[in-house]
């Protein structure tokens, strides 16, 4: 049974000490992110190391308030910035 620990230092090995999505280059906080939302599964496939900017928005943006603004409209004056969030997601 592999410790998160040991999974971090193994893609930090693999892949390089940077988020694999931005780009951010502080190892020490990165984190091990599972693809299918299996913790259990391990499979290199399925482990993505990123930073916790990115992991928190791939677990929770799509629950966040701006994604339901998008989704159910908002009021005109705010069409600009809903798209500019839209394109974001
Ligand atoms: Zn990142
Ligand atoms: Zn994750």
């Amino acid at each position: 049974m592999k410790t998160y620990k040991q999974l971090k230092i193994r893609l930090l090995t693999l892949r390089g000490t940077i988020c694999e999505r931005c780009g951010y280059d502080k190892y020490e906080i990165l984190q091990v992110h599972h693809k299918d939302k299996n913790r259990q599964n391990n499979n290199l496939d399925n482990l993505e190391l990123i930073c916790p900017n990115c992991h928190a928005e791939e677990h929770y943006l799509q629950n966040s308030w701006t994604q339901k603004i998008v989704l159910e409209g908002g009021p005109d004056g705010k069409a600009m910035v809903l798209k500019t969030i839209e394109r974001k997601l």
